[in-house]
């Protein structure tokens, strides 16, 4: 018997951004109505200007750092800068935005009674000594480096979400969440595959950091927002943390040259300095999210990165 949706009012925090804004037409196509909440610190209204036509959708210009009061059945909480460029720009602020929006989104939840999604990271492992990373690890994080404002936020609002839950029974699901990427990422928050496409479209220098050795798992937009809305709709006493990305792990020089491939740039590999803290290997273990959520990723890197390329391509055409 096919099983019938119910129509839910759901509120996602971040959601002009790249996750969010996929997110926000994942739902929108389910059924739900959806308020996007978003202050455009690291996004602007492109990503989500094709949904404001769909009367489901309303967007709220608001920063989470703020109390929010809408009556809603779910939360996802993604409002936070992702890339390390935007994330340190304004240090302080990414704090505020991780631990005083938890607590404002928690409250929500409580006052509403309604289920609540922390979009935290792989980052919470730090420069992982355990590999892959299981949710059992507890993580080798810097508190005082330039990467901290981001790791130990989101450490912080894992911290708040577990013990509103333990405390005051708020319905919560945990994602720690690896590299994702593809459409809708923003082409200068310095992330690595937006930057490696960007610099291969243009005949610019591939900026390789460190020796390109460092590893990293890639996991394709609609695979993650596929595990998070299942996460969202699983069973009560599923709280996570679960790991969600792609467990494909390659090195970043590898990538430059699949990017290389696909765009047919002749771009050249440029060293510059590794930056300050940055991990030397990161994978998932994704076995918990296979077995309570039965989600693993369908999209290959090679598959994500095609589908990838005409999103950039576009954007330096119109540039
Ligand atoms: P993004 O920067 O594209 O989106 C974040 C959105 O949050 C932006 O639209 C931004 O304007 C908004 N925002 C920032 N501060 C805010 C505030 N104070 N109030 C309201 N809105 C605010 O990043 P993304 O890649 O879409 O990431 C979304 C979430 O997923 C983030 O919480 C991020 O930490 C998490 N995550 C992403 C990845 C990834 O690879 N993309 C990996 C791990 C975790
Ligand atoms: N990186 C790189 N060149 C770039 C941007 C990033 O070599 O132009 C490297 C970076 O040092 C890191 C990896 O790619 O080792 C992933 O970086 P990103 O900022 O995308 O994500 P994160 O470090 O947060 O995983």
């Amino acid at each position: 018997m096919p099983t019938i949706q119910t129509k839910k009012r759901v509120l996602v925090t971040g959601g002009a951004g790249f996750l969010g804004s996929h997110l926000c037409a994942r739902l929108l196509q389910e059924g739900h109505e959806v308020i996007c909440l978003d202050n455009f610190y690291s996004s602007n209204e492109d990503n989500v200007l094709a949904l404001q036509r769909h009367s489901g959708f309303r967007l709220l210009e608001h920063d989470i750092t703020f109390p929010v009061d809408v009556k809603v059945d779910e939360i996802y909480n993604l409002a936070c800068p992702a890339s390390p460029v935007h994330y340190q720009r304004d240090p302080v602020q990414t704090v505020k935005t991780n631990v005083l929006g938890a607590l404002n989104v928690l409250e929500l939840a409580r006052r509403c009674n309604a289920r609540v999604l922390q979009a935290s990271t792989s980052e919470v492992y730090g420069d992982p000594i355990v590999h892959p990373q299981p949710e059992s690890y507890n993580g080798n994080v810097n508190p005082i480096g330039v990467r901290s404002c981001y790791d130990e936020g989101k450490r912080c609002a894992e911290t708040l979400f577990f013990d509103h839950h333990r405390q005051y029974g708020v319905h919560i699901k945990v994602a720690r969440i690896f590299n994702t990427y593809g459409p809708h990422m923003h082409p200068d928050d310095g992330r690595v595959v937006s930057n490696f496409f960007m610099q291969a479209l243009q005949g610019k220098d591939i900026t390789l950091y460190g020796d390109g050795q460092q590893t990293r798992s890639f996991c394709y937009v609609s695979d993650l927002i596929d595990g998070l809305v299942r996460l969202m709709a699983s069973p009560d006493w599923i709280t996570g943390p679960v790991n969600l990305g792609n467990p494909e792990e390659l090195q970043i020089r590898d990538l430059a040259e699949r990017i290389l491939a696909i765009t047919g740039s002749e771009s050249q590999l440029r060293i510059e300095p590794l930056p300050e803290n940055d991990p030397l290997q990161r994978k998932p273990d994704i076995t918990l999210a296979q077995s309570l959520l039965q989600w693993q990723p369908r999209i290959s890197l090679h598959d994500g990165l095609r589908m990838t390329h005409p999103y950039f391509a576009g954007l330096t055409q119109d540039a």
